[in-house]
C-alpha cells in the first residue's frame, strides 16, 4: 500500500537547527496546522510535544480537539465557537464582529494587521477590540502579527516589523491601562524567523521550516541545514513488458520510443499528488523523475501512475522541490495535498 514515511531524526535536527537559531527552546511555537502541513497531525504533535514544545497552533476546533492533552497552550487560527472550549484552547479574534461567535471567559489571541491587510485587525481599533474582549470576561494571551514579506528582500518585511513594534507598544500600554498581564507577542513565521537574527518577540510561528523548507526568493545559509521530514512511496501494481511504440494510459499520451518494462504503482491525483501530465506549469513538455530517476510517464490516473521501473516499491519524493519546479508551486501546497487516508509511518 502506499504510505508516507515521517523521518523523525529529520525532524529533530530541524527543531534543533531553528532553537540554536533563535536562541532558545522556549521560543520555539510550532504550527501544526492542515494535518501538520500533510505530515500527519497525530503522528507529528507527539514528537512535538517530546521536544518540549509547549505552544502550537492549529486551523480548527477539529484539530485542537485531536491533539487537546498534550500542550498548555493551543492557539485555534479560524473557526466560530458555540459553546465553552477547554482552558488550553486560544480561538484567534481576527475582527471585532467576530467576537459574537467567541464564548465569554475565553483566553483568546488578537490578531492585527501589519501589513498584508488580509485577517486581524488595525491598529486604530485596538483600544476598542482590548475594550470589548475585556468586556466579555475574556483574558488577552497574546497579540500577534503576520509579516507576509518573509521570503521576499525588500522594505516590506522591515516596514511590517516596525508597524508590528507600534502595536506591541501601544498593547503593553492598553495592558497597563486596564492592570492585566502584558500578552505575549508574536510576529514571524519560518522565513522570516530564519532570516532574523535579533529576536524580541516572545515566540516564533514556526510551520514550514520545521518539514525541512523554507521557500525564499534570496539565499539564506541556515535553509542548507534543515531536512525534509516526508517521503512518499508508492507499492506496485503490475508490470508489463512493452515493444516499443505502445500508448500508456489515458489518451495514450505516453508512447514508448523502445521496448521498455512499465509498472503501474498505487498513488493517483485522488490520493492528493498533484495529476502529472507532461506539461510544466510554465508551458513546456518535461519529464518527472522519482526520487531514484526513474520516469513517471503521463498522464497520472486518480489511483495509479505508471513509471519505468520494475521495483516494487519506489519513493515518489523525498525532497518535494522537485515537484515544486515542474508544477510551479512551493512546498506547503503539494504536503498539505496529501492524502490523510494515507497510512503516515514514523521511521
Ligand atoms: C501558516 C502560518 C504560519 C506558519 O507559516 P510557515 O511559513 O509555514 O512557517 C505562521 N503564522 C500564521 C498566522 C500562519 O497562518
Amino acid at each position: 500500500m502506499a504510505k508516507i514515511l515521517i523521518n523523525t531524526k529529520h525532524y529533530k535536527d530541524n527543531l534543533d537547527c531553528i532553537s540554536a537559531h533563535i536562541g532558545s527552546k522556549d521560543k520555539l511555537a510550532l504550527v501544526l496546522k492542515d494535518n501538520a502541513y500533510g505530515h500527519g497531525l497525530s503522528s507529528i504533535a507527539p514528537l512535538a510535544h517530546q521536544y518540549g514544545v509547549k505552544n502550537v497552533f492549529v486551523k480548527n476546533i477539529q484539530e485542537a480537539r485531536s491533539i487537546e492533552h498534550l500542550f498548555p497552550h493551543i492557539t485555534i487560527f479560524y473557526g466560530r465557537f458555540d459553546g465553552p472550549i477547554p482552558t488550553n484552547f486560544h480561538p484567534v479574534v481576527h475582527d471585532i464582529a467576530q467576537l459574537d461567535h467567541i464564548p465569554d471567559n475565553t483566553r483568546v489571541e488578537l490578531k492585527v494587521n501589519i501589513g498584508m491587510n488580509r485577517n486581524g485587525i488595525n491598529q486604530k481599533d485596538l483600544d476598542t477590540a482590548f475594550e470589548k474582549i475585556l468586556k466579555k470576561n475574556c483574558e488577552i494571551l497574546g497579540v500577534f502579527g503576520h509579516n507576509g514579506y518573509g521570503d521576499e528582500e525588500g522594505k516590506e518585511f522591515d516596514y511590517s516589523q516596525n508597524c508590528f513594534l507600534d502595536i506591541r507598544g501601544h498593547a503593553t500600554r492598553l495592558s497597563e491601562k486596564y492592570s492585566i498581564p502584558t500578552p505575549r507577542f508574536h510576529s514571524l513565521s519560518s522565513s522570516g524567523a530564519l532570516r532574523t537574527k535579533d529576536h524580541q518577540d516572545t515566540l516564533v510561528r514556526i510551520g514550514i521550516a520545521a518539514y525541512g523548507y523554507v521557500p525564499y526568493n534570496f539565499p539564506v545559509e541556515i535553509v542548507n541545514k534543515l531536512k525534509p521530514v516526508l517521503s512518499l512511496w508508492a507499492e506496485k501494481i503490475a508490470t508489463k513488458h512493452l515493444p516499443k511504440g505502445s500508448k500508456i494510459g489515458y489518451s495514450g499520451t505516453s508512447i514508448l520510443q523502445q521496448d521498455e518494462i512499465v509498472s503501474t504503482y498505487d498513488i493517483g491525483y485522488g490520493d492528493g499528488l498533484f495529476r502529472y501530465d507532461g506539461i510544466k506549469k510554465n508551458g513546456t513538455k518535461a519529464k518527472l523523475f522519482t526520487r531514484d530517476g526513474f520516469e513517471i510517464l503521463p498522464k497520472t490516473s486518480m489511483d495509479c501512475f505508471s513509471a519505468i521501473c520494475s521495483q516494487d516499491e519506489i519513493c515518489v519524493f523525498e525532497d518535494v522541490r522537485a515537484l515544486c519546479d515542474f508544477f510551479g508551486t512551493i512546498p506547503h501546497e503539494i504536503l498539505t495535498n496529501l492524502s490523510s487516508f494515507l497510512p503516515r509511518i514514523l521511521v
